[in-house]
């Protein structure tokens, strides 16, 4: 059986706890490694090296770093078949996404690349007589990247991309479901030229997020993964005196107005909800068609479109989507499912008896689809993270607005429409992160930032962009003189300097 161990200090090594989790191969239910669980004292290896790496790559000049950053990029785009398919083995995502999973990870990787144009800083010549002021960011020292399963290469990348540009050195946590790819990033990152301990990959569970929460040497905690456990680590993080930005889960929905091009719409939220076997945090499992009969013309194309949907194993280049990462998440789903027929939802299509042929331990799941799904049902309040769609029916553009803004959770959403000003007033008006108009998975490009609102992320500083550039680093703000030797007259000033 193959085991993963740590990444610490250029290599890999195995760990010594003793304890494993286990690593499925989500399109047969095979068990195909074992991950070892950390220890703190396994961490503090790791943060020691990390920090040595950090003290030299502070002092590296950007352009440097940059070069670094970009010699990863092209390791990282040389190797992306191998990267997509080790990805897929361990997530179940289809190849194609998981090459999509790794390029909007890159795409980071090559914003992270200006860092010598980012990090400039700020000068003000003259700010009073004879005095000059700047401002420069410093890097933080050594941070903590935490990720969940469902993008192990994009979450990553996002974290780590923009420390390390910015003169930081990171500790990757991966998910314990699929560390195979973040220790192979760690691994191409030194045959890039990275320095050796600039980023060490730490794998493990709760021991080793608490270990990390509780160090003195960890600065900052960026994390990304379900809400409860994201506002978790928000808390301590910032009770011992770290910076934290803490993503979590996400309900996110589809409006579509009554002059929406329903062919784009049916189209787009067929993909955003089933994609990946509904395992995105953007995803769109809530469909609102507002108006008399928008709801019947969505039905009219979406069920027939729902029929041809491939589902197959994730290197089936056919597929539209795989299985979902484990036994338990599919039971978990499938609960949902059952809980919300329970709750009066009406069951359209029914996709928890799905078993793909010759692949029957798989951990598979067809589409299901719910219509008249009101909001006070409990499978509506909740993340399913599923491929499960939800039609809640509104009458106005008031209700519809209403839905995503009064949801605990506010990561995305996306209005169909052909009429600007609506799009514009409810892209002004709704309670939520991030908006797509005609657009169905919002995720900003890398030069922008990803961040929800409400329950969806803790801490005030999104991820990647210009934002991720004020995460991992702090501002100084130098104010100077340089006086001929006469112009002191020896006086001490007593009030507050004016100019
Ligand atoms: P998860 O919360 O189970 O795990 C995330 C990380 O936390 C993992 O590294 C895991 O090892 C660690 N962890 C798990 N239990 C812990 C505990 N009790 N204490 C401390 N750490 C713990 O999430 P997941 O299932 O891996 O990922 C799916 C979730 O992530 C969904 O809710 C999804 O919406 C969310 N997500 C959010 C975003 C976003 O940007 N908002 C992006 C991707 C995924």
């Amino acid at each position: 059986m193959r085991q993963i161990g740590h990444f610490i200090d250029g290599v890999n090594v195995a760990g010594v706890s003793g304890r494993t989790s286990d690593i499925y191969n989500p399109n047969t239910g095979e068990v195909q490694a074992q991950v070892t669980m950390g220890t703190s004292s396994e961490l503090d290896i790791a943060v020691r090296s990390a920090v040595k790496a950090q003290a030299e790559w502070a002092g590296v000049n950007p352009q440097k770093r940059s070069r670094v950053m970009f010699a990863f990029k092209m390791l990282v785009e040389k190797h992306m078949d191998d990267l997509a398919h080790l990805l897929s083995s361990e997530h179940g995502k289809v190849v194609a996404d998981s090459r999509g999973d790794v390029i909007r990870g890159v795409d980071v990787i090559e914003f992270a690349c200006g860092v010598p144009h980012v990090q400039k800083g700020e000068f003000t010549m003259g700010a009073g007589p004879g005095i000059d002021v700047y401002s420069i960011r410093k890097p933080l020292g050594v941070v903590a990247a935490i990720t969940p399963f469902n993008f192990p290469a994009m979450i990553p990348m996002w974290m780590f991309g923009m420390a390390i540009a910015t003169g930081n050195a990171c500790i990757l946590k991966p998910s314990e479901k699929d560390p195979s790819v973040p220790m192979r990033l760690a691994e191409l990152f030194v045959e890039a030229g990275g320095p050796i301990g600039l980023l060490n990959v730490i794998n493990g569970d709760k021991e080793i997020v608490d270990a990390i929460l509780t160090h003195d040497d960890i600065k900052a905690v960026s994390f990304v993964g379900s809400s409860d456990i994201a506002h978790y680590v928000y808390h301590e993080a910032t009770k011992n005196g770290k910076r934290a930005q803490c993503m979590g889960g996400a309900k996110n929905h589809g409006i579509i107005l009554p002059d929406a091009d329903m062919d784009q719409a049916v189209n787009d939220v067929l993909g955003a909800a089933f994609g990946s076997a509904g395992e995105r945090c953007m995803a769109l499992p809530v469909v609102v068609p507002v108006g008399e009969g928008t709801a019947e013309r969505f039905l009219e194309k979406m069920l027939p479109a729902i029929e041809n949907l491939k589902i197959g194993i994730s290197t089936d280049a056919e597929a539209d989507y795989g299985p979902v990462v484990t036994a338990a998440h599919k039971a978990k789903v499938k609960e949902y499912i059952d809980l919300a027929i329970e709750e009066g939802a009406t069951l359209l299509v029914d996709g928890r008896d799905f078993e793909l042929q010759g692949y029957e331990d798989g951990y598979f799941l067809g589409p299901t689809l719910f219509d008249n799904v009101t909001p006070d049902m409990t499978t509506y309040k909740e993340e399913i993270f599923g491929p499960v769609l939800q039609i809640v029916r509104a009458d106005t553009f008031e209700q519809a607005l209403a839905l995503p803004s009064e949801h605990q959770y506010g990561n995305g959403v996306a209005i169909y429409t052909s009429n600007g000003r609506a799009a514009r007033e409810f892209a002004d008006r709704v309670e939520v992160g991030m908006v797509g108009i005609n657009v169905p998975i919002p995720v900003p490009v890398a030069y922008h930032s990803f961040g929800g609102w409400k329950r969806s992320a803790f801490g005030d500083i999104n991820q990647y962009g210009m934002e991720g550039l004020r995460f991992y680093t702090k501002t100084k703000t130098v104010t100077q003189r340089w006086p001929e030797k006469d112009e002191h007259n020896g006086d001490s000033a007593f009030v507050i300097p004016t100019f």
